[in-house]
């Protein structure tokens, strides 16, 4: 079986715990306005690594994930890579690999069987509601992302939330409340919530790609004020 990786990271800090090797998986069917990896959206329907070419590529960085590190599959959206995953996890098991999934929850459903052989799951909340949903993601899959709430419960994963804070759009102590309020009442074993400030960086890559930016007028978020909205949480 192979897919398409649109990049690999090595020594990030910053997609779980530990040193970790994220693998961004290519494809995505959302089209959040803040998103900082338009290049990953489009579905690809060739392949650039077998399951045993991207095992060995993790494995070289074993000995760096030291006792809490390991791998975070990310992309795109790595639930559109279900199957593969499945296959590649089962293996990164027999190593002893901490997995990670980092994921909108927006693929194409019963995700028992993945969700069983991941460590940890960093859920994205683009919004806490289907109209804002569909605003921001451009894209009507609210219900998808409540299924796949109810099938996270249900595997008992420990999960951190990471929610883009964005200037003039949900950088207030009454969206930060309800947020609060919307994991309390629907997600389970919620052991971190990261508000990320949302960046400016990654505009330069819509022009290159041609793609309307949405967000082109919105600054870089105030990353103190993110750290002090925290405290709603
Ligand atoms: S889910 Fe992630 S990759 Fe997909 S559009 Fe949203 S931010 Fe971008």
């Amino acid at each position: 079986m192979k897919t398409y990786i649109n990049k690999i990271e090595t020594f990030s800090s910053v997609d779980g715990p530990g040193v970790r090797t994220v693998i961004f998986f290519q494809g995505c069917k959302l089209r959040c306005k803040f998103c900082h990896n338009p290049e990953s959206w489009n579905i690809s329907n060739d392949g650039n690594y077998t399951v045993d070419e991207l095992f060995n590529r993790i494995l070289r960085s074993k000995p760096y994930f030291s006792n809490n590190g390991g791998v975070t599959f990310s992309g795109g959206e790595p639930l559109l890579h279900k199957d593969y995953l499945i296959e590649l996890c089962k293996k990164l098991k027999k190593e002893n690999i901490h997995i990670a999934l980092d994921t909108a929850g927006c693929g194409n459903g019963d995700y028992k069987e993945l969700l069983n052989l991941v460590d940890l799951v960093l859920l994205d909340i683009k919004a806490i509601n289907k109209n804002d949903f569909i605003n921001i993601t451009q894209t009507d899959n609210f219900d998808k992302f409540l299924d796949f709430i109810n099938e996270l419960n249900e595997s008992n994963k420990d999960v951190w939330i990471r929610q883009v804070i964005i200037p003039n759009i949900n950088d207030n102590e009454e969206y930060i409340k309800s947020l609060k309020e919307f994991i309390s009442n629907n997600i389970k074993n919620v052991k971190k919530v990261e508000l990320l400030p949302f960046h400016t960086m990654a505009f330069s890559k819509y022009t290159d790609l041609g793609i309307n930016n949405p967000y082109i007028d919105i600054p870089a978020m105030d990353k103190e004020k993110c750290i002090e909205l925290e405290k709603y949480i």
